[in-house]
């Protein structure tokens, strides 16, 4: 079997106007052109239409960071997977912890918005992660296996393919405080097990599984060298192109 492609994320959460996010993409594409990694750059709605231009026939894919379950209708504020479409967006991240604990967004939610993106032509980036509080008392697992399950109920292996899961754990993002090596492999591995007990072998070995978490140049090789870890999702170090490339071109040696 082929091995799992590298993919870095970059999610530039709410910062950047359309002049920044283009001005970014023009500095980090030719940076990247002879990466190893497919670049992914969630950006704000308003910059999409005009990242996608600006990126197109790069190596960087472009799209956003959130989208509403239903196609159309009266949603004040909200935004539909098929504008994102339109807009030039190849995917959307559904499920991030900021959404899920300021926005209050369940896993039956977010299942809602899964299907209804791949309906609408988008890949979808689906996090997962447990809190403080959950690991310390011993819940990692059973939080991971909740959230994962129930995130992606009723999707089919077919489905599968425009899937990348993250494993985001909530004290990591944005703390400095990134997981270990180990730590975040075991989570993966845990992760990968559950994705062959529900969809089986082929699902299990070709879905990549990003961490992220304070995710920064020094700490990337440690992390991707893990077995189980087949990219990253990047919050706070992709908002400078001359950091993030470091990221997107770190050499990986796998260990076994
Ligand atoms: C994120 O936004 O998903 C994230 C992991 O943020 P940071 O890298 O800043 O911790």
């Amino acid at each position: 079997m082929e091995h799992r492609p590298l993919v870095i994320t970059g999610n530039w959460k709410m910062y950047k106007t359309i002049q920044e996010a283009t001005e970014f993409i023009k500095k980090l594409a030719p940076l990247v052109e002879n990466s190893s990694a497919q670049v992914l750059l969630a950006v704000p709605f308003t910059a999409i239409k005009a990242a996608a231009e600006i990126a197109k026939g790069t190596k960087i894919a472009i799209g956003a960071q959130n989208m509403n379950d239903a196609t159309e209708g009266a949603f004040t504020g909200e935004i539909a997977g098929r504008m994102l479409k339109d807009a030039g967006a190849d995917f959307v991240i559904i499920g991030h912890s900021e959404r899920r604990k300021l926005f209050h967004e369940t896993d039956e939610i977010i299942n809602k918005k899964v299907k209804r993106a791949h309906k609408d032509g988008l890949k979808t980036i689906v996090c997962i992660g447990e809190t403080e509080k959950e690991r310390g008392e011993g819940r990692t697992e059973e939080v991971l296996k909740t959230q994962l399950s129930r995130s992606l109920a009723e999707i089919s292996a077919e489905e599968m393919k425009n899937i990348i899961i993250a494993y985001e754990p909530v004290w990591a993002i944005g703390t400095n405080q990134t997981a270990t090596p180990e730590i975040a492999e075991s989570a993966h591995r845990y992760c990968r097990n559950l994705l062959l007990e529900i969809w089986g072998e082929e699902v299990a070995e070709r879905t990549v599984i990003q961490y992220g978490g304070s995710v920064k140049p020094d700490n990337a090789p440690s992390l991707l060298e893990q077995p189980d870890i087949d990219g990253l999702l990047v919050g706070g170090a992709s908002l400078s192109p001359e950091i993030f490339v470091q990221i997107v071109n770190t050499e990986v040696a796998k260990i076994n």
